[in-house]
């Protein structure tokens, strides 16, 4: 079984300001690192844009038409202190969605066992009526309800090793049991949430980590807190929301992780999608915000993906 990789033009052309860290070199970077030799095996897919019907699965109709308007049609424009949108933004957001859907669509359809969406804007800190945190729509939350509705997957389990907590996902599955949402994050850190006692329906595990938090401490948490609610909820499926802003070069955040622990992170993931997700793994890019770690840390995790 191989491991596909999606990506597509336009998520370069998703534009921020000058100076902004979430910006189009990030995946140039990327595609730089996974042009070696080594990931040749990589089975490389232009991303489809999504079925804009899906965006609903997570947002409702009034703040897609809000995201829309905001649109504009040259410049950038602000959504919040720190998002912004371009022309083509709207266009880079659903295609990220697209890549998503469509790499939910592989795992349960047997075309590869796990994959990774390179994409832009990131998703985790939208929330189901907020456009935060340079996220417009919240990516990894689409997709596991896609899951849900055309696979019937009953139960998916998302982890988040993002540095920052995935508020946007906490709040969409809050209340809802048939997803279980494991993240790691500094705290404190933007955007705030992420407290061990936010707990929702029970299928929220939030495990933070102090600032200067190194690799033990991260493996720690995963081993007592993360792998066992993996165990416990036994998914149909595992989202990794794969931020790799908690590497030690990073500048938006003080934890101390090197790539060997997303490397070793990858590795349990896909030892318990094994156990209880027919190898179903949809890994989808968050933050990372030093080029070099950033480059670094994703080709830890492809390589450990096409491992198998
Ligand atoms: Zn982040």
């Amino acid at each position: 079984m191989t491991t596909r990789l999606y990506t597509h033009p336009v998520f370069l052309e998703h534009l921020t300001p000058p100076g902004h860290p979430e910006r189009p070199d990030r995946l140039r970077a990327i595609e730089r690192v996974l042009d070696d030799d080594s990931f040749s095996a990589l089975d490389r897919v232009k991303a489809p844009e999504a079925d804009e019907a899906t965006i609903l699965y997570a947002h409702p109709q009034d703040f897609v038409a809000r995201v829309r308007a905001a649109i504009p049609e040259s410049g950038i424009v602000s959504i919040d202190a720190d998002t912004s949108a371009s022309p083509k933004s709207w266009q880079a957001a659903v295609t990220a969605i697209g890549a998503a859907n469509a790499a939910v669509d592989d795992v349960f359809d047997g075309r590869a066992s796990n994959v990774f969406v390179a994409a832009r804007p990131p998703g985790h800190h939208a929330e189901k009526t907020t456009a935060m945190g340079f996220c417009l729509f919240n990516t990894a939350a689409i997709a596991a309800r896609y899951a849900q509705k055309k696979h019937q997957a009953e139960r998916v389990a998302i982890v988040d090793w993002d540095v920052h907590h995935g508020n946007g996902t906490q709040d969409i599955f809050w209340d809802d049991p048939s997803v279980l949402y494991c993240s790691t994050h500094q705290m404190p850190l933007y955007p705030g949430t992420g407290a061990k006692s936010e707990t929702g329906a029970g299928n929220i595990v939030n495990a933070p980590l102090a600032p200067r938090t190194g690799s033990e401490l991260f493996r720690d948490a995963f081993l007592s807190r993360v792998l066992p609610s993996i165990d416990a909820f036994a998914p149909d499926l595992i989202i990794i929301s794969a931020g790799f802003d908690a590497h030690h070069r990073d500048p938006l955040a003080e934890i101390n992780l090197t790539e060997d622990d997303f490397d070793w992170a990858t590795g349990q993931l896909m030892e318990r999608a094994g156990r209880h997700s027919g190898n179903r793994l949809v890994s989808l890019l968050e933050g990372g915000y030093d080029l070099q770690g950033l480059a670094f840390s994703v080709a830890a995790h492809v390589g450990r993906l096409m491992k198998g």
